[in-house]
């Protein structure tokens, strides 16, 4: 194996990761720009995490604004069938790591300003090995790097379990599912969040007993209706409705349970049991019929993380569950998207990629380059985009709405920014910059109205939740 730098290769950009992420920023670098692009992956396809996702994921987020801004994802088309029939269409896996295996070799690669190297490893100060010749390469890189692997996204194929496994137990992760070959006699899903969710769907929908199945959940999510998602003018009411109601509720709202208790009444945050208070937030989206399918499921174990399992039993923080023996135990308590601490997004010659709006990591890539590409000033370009890390307790709510609202404010006023967004097919709102009728009109009017206040009751709401934090902490050290 070399150990030798082999090659040195000069771009202007060097984008570490082909994730979707890294794929939003070079698509627009590329658009906007002259600039050169090498980008390096350790997976031998672009895409990320979908390459290594369970066959059976789909996007929980319409397809309609996912991806990069110059290639539409799907066809725009509303679920004639199933649990999200009537709703915008959700890639698949498969139809995701094809759009991006498309991008690559049928526009970014031929445009003749992108070199792309799968199956390599990063290594720092401008250095990357191929993982399979071990060949090593610099980069002198004129312009900045782009680190697009700050997500640091875990998924259970490629995460190995945090908890034992005792001989003689099955437990596999959610990809193997479509490939069992016989019924067992029960089966346990590991973990609450939307890989637990899917798992719990898809024995489902595959005719398992709701019976024959136990739920393990750690934590208790607040779920967002994917109904308050939808794009497009025929949803007008019910994704700007919302954000209007939102505002409302949030000015409302006497304390922070209180808000909970108001979302959840007017239908804006949902939960899996009403009797048991949710203590996670993740951006999981669902239907009302796939909340319905999932209330089916009675056996939903309570009691902390699974510390190990063993032939017929589960050994979990706060006790211990039997299981008939022939379980099946579905992993599904990776970690997803990791919340680390933020960091500034441009760096001297550095762009670190994070949402600049919350969940939505395409369309932070993509304007995070739009604003590379147009703005010099890099303090000017910091402010436009302060970084919101990825939610993990419901408070994090609080928090993503706050800077939702504080970026959009510094991107309306703006007329440049207003229209590239008014242009973006990643913005959930694109094509629209003002309310075509009277009732659409007087939504806009209640949003704008209610935004003002809004704001300056999150951030009492936000302080009075550090405050009791502060306290909490203060009397469990003494
Ligand atoms: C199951 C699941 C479903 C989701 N559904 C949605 C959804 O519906 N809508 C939505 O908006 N978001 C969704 N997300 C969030 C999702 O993480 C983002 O949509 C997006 O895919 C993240 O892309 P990324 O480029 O930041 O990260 P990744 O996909 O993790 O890509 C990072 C890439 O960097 C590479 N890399 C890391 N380190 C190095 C190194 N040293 N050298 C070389 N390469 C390196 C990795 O190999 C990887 O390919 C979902 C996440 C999960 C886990």
């Amino acid at each position: 194996m070399s150990t030798v730098a082999d090659k040195t290769l000069e771009a202007d950009y060097l984008i570490i990761g082909s994730g979707a992420m890294g794929m939003a920023f070079a698509d627009v670098i590329l658009a906007e720009t002259d600039a050169s692009v090498v980008m390096v992956d350790r997976h031998d396809n672009p895409g990320g995490h979908w390459n290594d996702a369970y066959p059976f994921v789909r996007l929980h987020s319409p397809s309609a604004f996912y991806g990069v801004s110059s290639a539409p994802l799907g066809h725009n088309a509303l679920d004639q069938s199933g649990l999200n029939k009537g709703l915008h269409e959700l890639a698949s896996a498969a139809e995701l790591c094809s759009y991006y295996d498309r991008l690559m070799h049928q526009t970014f690669l031929p445009g003749g300003r992108m070199r792309y190297f799968p199956k390599c490893d990063y290594r720092g100060e401008d250095r990357f090995a191929s993982l399979i010749s071990g060949a090593e390469h610099r980069v002198a890189v004129r312009r900045k790097l782009v680190d697009a692997t700050h997500t640091d996204t875990q998924v259970p194929s490629t995460h190995p379990p945090s908890f034992g496994i005792s001989a003689g137990v099955d437990c596999v992760p959610p990809n193997a599912l479509p490939k069992l070959a016989r019924a067992h006699s029960h089966y346990v899903v590991l973990g609450g969040g939307k890989t637990g969710i899917d798992a719990c769907l898809w024995l489902l929908e595959h005719a398992v007993a709701a019976e024959a199945i136990t739920w393990i959940m750690p934590r208790d999510p607040w779920l967002v209706d994917r109904t308050h998602l939808q794009p497009g003018d025929g949803f007008f009411e019910q994704r700007v409705g919302s954000m209007a109601l939102q505002m409302e509720l949030i000015s409302q709202a006497g304390s922070v349970p209180h808000l909970f208790r108001l979302l959840e009444a007017s239908g804006q945050l949902l939960r899996l049991d009403p009797a048991v208070e949710p203590t996670m937030y993740r951006c999981a989206t669902v239907t009302r019929a796939e909340l319905d399918r999932l209330r089916e499921i009675e056996h939903v174990v309570r009691l902390g993380r699974v510390r190990r399992i063993q032939p017929g039993r589960a050994v979990l923080d706060r006790g211990i569950i039997d299981v008939p023996h022939g379980t099946l135990f579905i992993n599904c308590a990776a970690n997803g998207i990791r919340q680390h601490a933020a960091l500034p997004i441009f760096g001297g010659d550095r762009i670190t990629l994070q949402a600049v709006r919350s969940c939505q990591p395409c369309l932070s890539a993509a304007f995070i380059a739009h604003l590379e590409a147009s703005i010099d000033d890099e303090a000017e370009k910091n402010r436009l985009c302060t970084p919101i890390p990825y939610p993990s307790e419901p408070v994090d709510w609080l928090r993503m709405q706050l800077a939702n609202l504080s970026n959009h404010y510094q991107w309306t006023r703006q007329p440049e920014l207003r229209q590239w967004l008014a242009n973006s097919r990643l913005d959930y709102n694109h094509g629209r910059l003002s309310a075509a009728d009277p009732t659409q009109a007087a939504i806009m009017e209640r949003f704008r109205r209610s935004v003002g206040p809004a704001v300056a009751r999150l951030r009492e709401m936000l302080a009075e939740a550090a405050g009791e934090h502060a306290a909490a902490e203060g009397a469990a050290a003494s």
